[in-house]
């Protein structure tokens, strides 16, 4: 017992030293041509959410080479890996497999080319615009290190490769196949996402919420239709629903706390086929997002009653009024970033990686179904971080403005995958260390 602990102060001491530092960042270097054969082959053969068969078998495959115990079909394609070791906490390390409905426009030798179709049914090209293939290659290197590494900690790992990250069902799916029943259910969860918005090998993080509530909402605008010549005989849902788009910028402006944030946005408005005619039905597509349940609320209540108000305003009969659909099935939950272990985490990145690469960064609006881990049991403590793949000559090309360069999702985000997966492999071994290797 004893001996076991003086092990672990002498660990914690170790783990914060330079050679410590140095020794990982060697052995990672030394991995990286085998990671980024792998992150070649990923982005070459993307497929799309809920259709990961060939990538899960692949992660399947390295897991199943470094000793860990696999099961695959999780949630569909989900692969759980756990490797049992010793009395302790248990981590869930957690990478992402979907590519997007993207035709690939960055002019790499290895783009992909592949075509597909989608769940819901549409043809398109697919690519990996989100970067997930760079998750899955830094997941592997932390794994192989971690293996290496077993002697220093104790505890349980289990990795997982999640299907369906785009349209916000694997994490849920997984969950509802067991996840933390037929497995080791984790004290604490970790997970990295590539940025686009910071250089390349940087580490970005933020406490408390770090992605959205996402909310997809279906608006059907009905109203009387007619002839285009006599509007006084119909109800004319193409102004009704210009009506309503209008009010509903005042949700946010003018009814929110100015201190809290929140996104309602119309995407789409669709209504119509000819020019003299006016139509019976408009519909509108919104996405609304928020950092907490009370405002999520607040606002899904608030488009209900400016829908109605509005078509009560224009006269439309009561049997008309409009139909607003929330779509919970597709909703993703704010993703919430727990004190102690991100700032545990984030002393352990600045001592390791050097102050200079390691910052916290605002919460954005995107929304990631990671969250989910957390909020199925708030004692799980959890961390998503970003790590910046923006190449440096084009950071500095254009001054750090990102507004000047490809998004996630872009058909030209071409990340510095080599510095992704480098530093992203090295900061979950140190971020798992922090959890497992602690007296
Ligand atoms: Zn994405
Ligand atoms: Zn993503």
């Amino acid at each position: 017992m004893r001996r076991k602990f003086l092990a672990a102060m002498l660990l914690a001491f170790a783990m914060n030293s330079p050679l410590f530092a140095q020794a990982l960042d060697d052995a990672v270097r030394q991995d990286l041509p085998d990671l980024m054969a792998l992150y070649r082959d990923l982005h070459e053969n993307p497929e799309l959410s809920m259709q990961e068969t060939r990538t899960a078998a692949l992660l399947a495959a390295e897991a199943r080479r470094l000793g860990f115990e696999v099961t695959e079909g999780v949630g569909g394609t989900g692969v759980v890996a756990v490797l049992a070791n010793g009395a302790g906490p248990t981590l869930l390390l957690r990478a992402d497999m979907d590519a997007l409905p993207v035709e690939e426009q960055t002019g790499l030798p290895f783009a992909s080319r592949v075509r597909a179709t989608s769940v819901a049914g549409v043809e398109s090209g697919v690519m990996h615009a989100c970067g997930h293939d760079t998750h899955m290659a830094a997941w592997v290197g932390a794994a192989r290190r971690l293996v290496a590494m077993r002697d220093d900690w104790s505890g349980t790992l289990v990795l997982i490769a999640q299907p369906g990250e785009e349209i916000g069902v694997g994490a849920r799916a997984m969950l509802e196949d067991g996840l933390f029943t037929r497995f080791p259910k984790p004290t604490h969860a970790l997970a990295f996402h590539d940025s686009a918005s910071l250089p390349a090998g940087t580490i970005g993080y933020s406490v408390g919420p770090a992605l959205a509530n996402v909310d997809s909402v279906d608006m059907q605008v009905r109203g009387v239709g007619g002839h285009g010549a006599y509007p006084h005989t119909t109800r004319d849902p193409i102004v009704l629903a210009s009506r309503i788009v209008s009010s509903l910028q005042t949700l946010v402006s003018r009814e929110l706390d100015p201190l809290e944030a929140a996104v309602v946005t119309v995407g789409s408005f669709q209504a119509g086929t000819k020019h003299n005619i006016i139509s019976d039905e408009a519909r509108l597509l919104l996405t609304v997002r928020s950092y907490t349940p009370e405002v999520r609320h607040q606002l899904l209540d608030g488009i209900r009653r400016v829908a109605r108000g509005e078509a009560i305003a224009a006269g439309v009969p009561e049997d008309r009024m409009p139909v607003v659909t929330v779509r919970e099935a597709e909703f993703t939950p704010v993703t919430l970033n727990t004190q102690s272990l991100t700032e545990a985490t984030a002393d352990r990145f600045r001592s390791h990686f050097g102050a200079d690469r390691v910052r916290q960064v605002r919460p954005i609006m995107g929304g990631e179904d990671f969250g989910r881990y957390h909020l199925a049991d708030p004692a799980i403590e959890s961390l998503i971080f970003w790590v910046g793949g923006v190449p440096r000559e084009r950071w500095d090309a254009v001054d750090g403005d990102v507004s000047r360069l490809p998004s996630l999702h872009s058909p030209f985000w071409a990340p510095d995958a080599e510095a992704v997966i480098a530093t992203a492999a090295e900061a979950l071994t140190v971020a798992a260390m922090g959890v497992l290797g602690s007296p």
